[in-house]
């Protein structure tokens, strides 16, 4: 049995914590299997170098900004180690480069292209447990780079791939993944079991539990991967390949950093949509939601959502390409939210839209624009009505007494 196990920054933030942890590796060693674990920098280790950097200097160099940020890693494993020793279990702590971590070359955003695990091997044939160093890896030029904020989640899962482990174990400050964010729903509750894809989803809509390139590893792997507590024994979620929840939502997320943009009176011929969306693409603007509608004499609106912190860069755009696009005026909405169901069970089970639609009619939402694909289906709405809304469609769906399936049967 091999087990990677991955500890984020907070569950290693202080010396406390580090023992806790350490007595838990001690626990999973005792069972006799074989164990390699990725940790994060401690707590705001990671901020707090950046910060550093900042202090001398306002641009730091790329490979220098990698090289600092590595250490923080590399402090939680050595760290580890020593709390490991003191209670008599066999470990060694390794960096990026140490253990065989093969990444890309773009500095802060880099990926892992290849693990060469001779070394981890090598230390877990000698019964110690191997502590890697998260968040980085080391490009064909020999120097270190890392793999974007969050991204030890994705370490792990690329040694889970790499050495064909039975289990990877993320542990972290929540007990798993909610249907909704607790804060926002008061009916929100743990999720036992999600797939990949709704996980992807979920997390694209500001889930946050995961780095999202550790998912999508995983799915292409087809690593099982179990979120859970380091602080506490619950249970935690099970991500995998097929859900084993017997309900058509899985979760619900309000997205509030969209801005809205209505391009009024674009004549109706082709090569419009490409004019507007060449034009912002120029300029490295995403767009999330479009809608295109014929209004009158012909003419065409194209309404479309940007992250809020884009606004003003698309509008700038627009106005200086208002002759090439050719329109009669725009329209923009800064503050609109976006409300997403999102649930493998949905694909097999239709009429799922139209119950959302009708649970928000009920609740006097109103909606601006819907988008949907094989399992999520996403609506505008006023940011005023977010937290309301997502309350109501959540238990809708989702609330104990109202369990999704009984609403089809
Ligand atoms: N320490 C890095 C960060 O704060 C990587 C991680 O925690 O996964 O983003
Ligand atoms: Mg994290």
């Amino acid at each position: 049995m091999l087990i990677v196990q991955k500890f984020g920054g907070s569950s290693v933030a202080n010396a406390d914590r580090v023992k806790n942890v350490a007595a838990r590796i001690a626990e999973s060693a005792k069972t006799g299997a074989r164990l390699v674990v990725a940790l994060s920098a401690q707590g705001d280790t990671t901020d707090e170098l950046i910060a550093k950097a900042q202090e001398i200097s306002p641009k730091p160099s790329k490979r220098e900004i990698d090289m600092l940020l590595a250490t923080g890693e590399q402090q939680s494993v050595a760290l580890m180690a020593m709390a490991l020793h003191e209670i008599g279990v066999q470990a060694v702590s390794l960096n990026g480069d140490q253990a065989g971590i093969k990444a890309s070359a773009t500095h802060s955003n880099a990926r892992i292209n290849r693990i060469s695990p001779e070394r981890i091997v090598n230390e877990l044939n000698q019964g110690r447990v191997v502590l890697v160093a998260g968040f980085q890896g080391i490009n064909r030029y020999g120097d270190v780079t890392t793999l974007g904020r969050g991204g030890s989640d994705t370490t792990a899962v690329a040694l889970a791939a790499a050495l064909d482990a039975d289990l990877c174990e993320i542990y972290t400050d929540v007990d798993g993944v909610y249907t909704a964010d607790p804060r926002v729903v008061k009916n929100a509750r743990k999720i036992s079991a999600i797939t990949y894809d709704e996980m992807l989803e979920l997390a694209s809509m500001g889930a946050g539990v995961l780095h999202n390139r550790s998912v999508e590893l995983a799915k292409k792997f087809d690593i099982s991967l179990v979120v859970r507590s380091s602080m506490t024994r619950e249970e935690g979620t099970l991500i995998r390949k097929d859900s084993i929840e017997r309900t058509l939502i899985t979760g619900v997320a309000i997205d509030k950093d969209a801005a809205l943009i209505s391009i009024i009176g674009v004549e109706n011929a082709p090569g419009m949509a490409y004019r507007v969306f060449g034009a912002l693409a120029a300029e490295k603007i995403s767009i999330d939601i479009i809608l295109q509608s014929v209004g009158r004499d012909g003419a065409k609106d194209i309404s479309f959502t940007v992250s809020r912190k884009d606004l003003p860069a698309a509008l700038e755009t627009l106005a200086k390409n208002k002759e090439r696009i050719d329109y009669d005026r725009l329209t923009h909405e800064p503050k609109i939210a976006k409300l997403s169901i999102v649930g493998a069970g949905m694909e097999s089970n239709p009429g799922v839209a139209a119950n959302m639609f009708e649970a928000l009619y009920n609740g006097a939402v109103n909606i601006n624009m819907i988008s949907t694909s094989e399992i999520k289906i996403s609506v505008l709405i006023d940011e005023k009505d977010a937290e309301r809304a997502a309350n109501i469609v959540h238990d809708h769906f989702l609330s104990k007494e109202n369990l999704n399936l009984e609403i089809f049967a």
